[in-house]
């Protein structure tokens, strides 16, 4: 997994020869230039910013999109309810706000894996999994998951039979997604918490596979 996050950071830096030459990204230096000007304008509070950074950082994780998995491998009215309105059954568990607002959950079945991906930037559902990974927001994820999702797949150790479909969804500002893997099997009677033990980031993003119970 290291691996490719390492060979896309280091595509990503091939199509940006700048970055270089200088300390700061030259979006990072935006984004530093205009939390300059609005905290000198009085527009914004530096501390407010950190507090909302922090918490996206430390206390937002993709432990909340693990419960919402577990939560619908173990209630099937649950599910139904995830299948049919996203939004306010993740809000029902109190993930919502910030890049959540409207979330439609996507689940696997034996014949398709579905797959997320932001074409235009880096859309993520931060309330359910927390910041986006760096290689997501990186160009030639965001390129290559449209255009050969089974290689992008390959690259992160998932491999599928050529019989399972890949769905590609294009998340947007107004819709995100979580994608939903299929219970393992010998799961029989672990309890929601342990479950959500098997449910890793990636699986939710598409692109990794739920760890095995022997694993934990
Ligand atoms: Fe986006």
């Amino acid at each position: 997994m290291k691996s490719t996050e390492e060979t896309m950071q280091h595509d990503d830096h091939h199509h940006h020869h700048g970055d270089h030459d200088n300390h700061f990204s030259e979006m990072q230096a935006r984004v530093k230039a205009l939390e300059t000007v609005l905290t000198q304008k009085g527009l914004i509070d530096p501390a407010a910013i950190d507090a909302i950074v922090e918490t996206y950082e430390t206390k937002i994780g993709p432990r909340n999109g693990a419960r919402i998995v577990a939560k619908s491998w173990t209630e099937p009215d649950f599910a139904d309810w995830l299948k049919a309105d996203a939004t306010a059954a993740i809000a029902s568990l109190g993930y919502s706000g910030r890049q959540g607002e409207h979330m439609r959950a996507v689940f696997n079945t034996p014949d398709t894996h579905n797959l997320i991906v932001c074409t235009l930037c880096s859309c993520y559902p931060w309330a359910v999994l927390g910041l986006p990974p760096v290689w997501y927001k990186a160009p030639p994820y965001r390129a290559r998951a449209v255009i050969d999702p089974r290689g992008v797949l390959a690259e992160f150790g998932v491999v599928l039979p050529e019989t399972t479909k890949i769905r590609v969804w294009d998340s947007t500002a107004e819709l995100r997604y979580l994608v939903i893997p299929e219970r393992p099997s010998g799961t029989e009677g672990f309890d929601a918490e342990r479950l959500a033990d098997l449910v890793t980031r990636d699986a939710m993003i598409g692109t990794g596979l739920v760890r095995l119970p022997e694993a934990v």
